[in-house]
């Protein structure tokens, strides 16, 4: 087992103790071991060093947490309590979490290698948000009466739990995607198996932890850690009713497949090649700010990136040479150090693949005009880096990369730029940066993407739904559609003739 000893000098000692283990899984009151003794090791980005060893979740634990989570759904605690007690419970986690905020922030800085700061003022505070948000809707969901022409019929709406949830989350945004995934679930009266990626379980696992000393009753929120496999269990398993993935398209095309056949509920949340574009009457000063943070933010790890940027030519030069100075000043290293900007790509595979990225973009002529090379020697850093390409169809504006690379394209008119921007098979987000209403609007409603961006990026709330166009999704997360998939539709008609 990794000690404690093994962990950076920065964490406190709430992380250190935690980090430091031992890991269990989260199945109703219980931690186990995984049933077969299985561990994986989860490891520091920023150093390449295992930090701690946790528990590999098979088959067998998978349909152990699905059983606490339906007996906790049909027969235990969770089946009879109040909406009004729902909200109590939902809210005590969100101030558990809260005040373990700094705690959760250095785990998911240390498991994830992204800026403490950013953990903080993202991560955790969002996943409070998510969890008070929809803490308020359980005394909101309502069914109808309906006027149906039958006489003496009494036929009425109600909106029920889809029941046991399987959910299946990134490595990005760990504890927030978390939270995406649960609160909703909690909100509607569900209970969850949680599947955090292998990369990163840490925070998940304490996230379940709270939730049993918030009061948020046992079998309601189970957490198997794992890897793909373990993902595959939870998809398979007859017992789960709905499955939400968030991960790469590839993986969310099989899992929808899956479903389909079995006829379970799905959302999918996936990836993205976003356009972002810059009109010729944006404020540029704004618009290079936004463009250099839709990329770089998070290490360009994020599927909502904005990582073809569109400018016009007349400003093509003098956009580029603003991101380069910017890409210059940026600061790399851990995400423990405070001065840290950017922090290092998730994984020692996930480097190869973004430098597979970049030596694709150089062989099929794009002009490297910023970074592209490596940074230390222990963990997996890589420069800021920005491309100039005349031609769409290049791997490198064609593929979704989740890192630090950005694709910069010359353009001349609206709808040209329209028609090349939605010339992808994914359709997540877009930006426009422009100074004139009726370009903003019209580019809004040529866009064929989940979320319009204009004179900003990566705006959300836990009330504003968020999900792809075309193969960067099904369904949306947050605001009312977000608890509706969730919620199953039962009509009852009484007759009182
Ligand atoms: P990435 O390529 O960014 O790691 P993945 O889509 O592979 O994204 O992983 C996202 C999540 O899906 C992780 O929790 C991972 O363990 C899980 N996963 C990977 N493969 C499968 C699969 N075939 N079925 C279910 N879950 C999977």
């Amino acid at each position: 087992m990794t000690t404690a000893a093994a962990l950076p000098d920065a964490l406190s000692d709430a992380a250190r103790s935690f980090a430091g283990g031992p890991h269990r899984l989260v199945i109703g009151g219980e931690r186990p071991e995984a049933a077969d003794g299985r561990t994986f090791e989860t490891f520091d980005p920023a150093t390449g060093r295992p930090i701690a060893e946790v528990p590999y979740a098979g088959a067998e634990d998978v349909d152990r947490a699905v059983r606490a989570a339906r007996e906790a759904f049909e027969h235990g605690p969770w089946a009879d309590v109040s909406a009004a007690q729902r909200t109590r419970a939902m809210l005590a986690l969100a101030d558990a979490v809260e005040a373990h905020a700094d705690e959760l922030a250095e785990l998911e800085s240390l498991d994830n290698g992204k800026p403490l700061k950013l953990a903080k003022r993202v991560d955790v505070r969002l996943a409070v948000e998510h969890l008070r948000y929809f803490a308020g809707w359980p005394t909101k969901i309502e069914g109808e009466t309906l006027p149906v022409a039958q006489p003496n019929m009494h036929c009425y709406t109600r909106k029920e739990p889809v029941g046991v949830c399987g959910q299946i989350i990134p490595w990005n945004f760990p504890l927030l995607m978390a939270a995406w995934k649960v609160a909703p679930a909690l909100a509607a009266g569900c209970t969850t198996v949680l599947k955090p990626a292998e990369q990163t379980p840490l925070t998940a696992v304490r996230f379940a932890e709270l939730a049993l000393e918030a009061g948020v009753p046992e079998g309601v929120l189970n957490v198997v850690t794992g890897g793909g496999e373990t993902g595959v269990a939870l998809v398979d398993h007859p017992d789960v009713d709905k499955i939400a993935f968030t991960g790469s398209t590839a993986v969310g095309r099989e899992i929808g497949a899956k479903a389909g056949r079995a006829l379970k509920r799905v959302t999918l949340e996936l990836g993205g090649k976003s356009p972002n574009i810059i009109l010729p009457d944006a404020d540029l000063k704004a618009a290079i700010k936004g463009s250099y943070q839709a990329i770089y933010y998070n290490t360009g790890q994020a599927c909502n990136a904005g990582s073809r940027l569109f400018v016009h030519r007349d400003e093509y030069d003098d956009v580029l040479a603003a991101l380069v100075e910017a890409a210059g000043k940026a600061r790399l290293g851990p995400g423990l150090d405070p001065g840290t900007q950017l922090g290092p790509l998730i994984s020692a595979e996930q480097e190869e693949r973004v430098r597979g990225y970049i030596e694709a973009g150089k062989a099929e002529g794009a002009e490297l005009v910023t970074g592209g090379g490596k940074r230390g020697d222990g963990g997996w850093f890589i420069e800021p880096t920005l491309f100039s390409a005349t031609r769409d169809d290049l791997t490198i504006a064609r593929e979704e990369i989740f890192g630090p690379v950005l694709v910069a394209l010359p353009y001349e008119s609206i709808e040209e730029v329209a028609r090349r921007a939605n010339d992808t098979e994914y359709g997540l987000a877009a930006g426009v940066w422009t100074r004139d209403l009726r370009s903003a609007h019209k580019l809004a409603a040529l866009l064929r993407a989940g979320d319009v961006w204009v004179n900003t990026w990566t705006a959300g709330d836990p009330a504003a739904p968020f999900g792809g166009f075309k193969a960067s999704g099904v369904g949306r997360e947050h605001g009312r559609l977000g608890l509706e998939a969730y919620l199953e539709n039962k009509t009852v008609w009484v007759n009182y003739g």
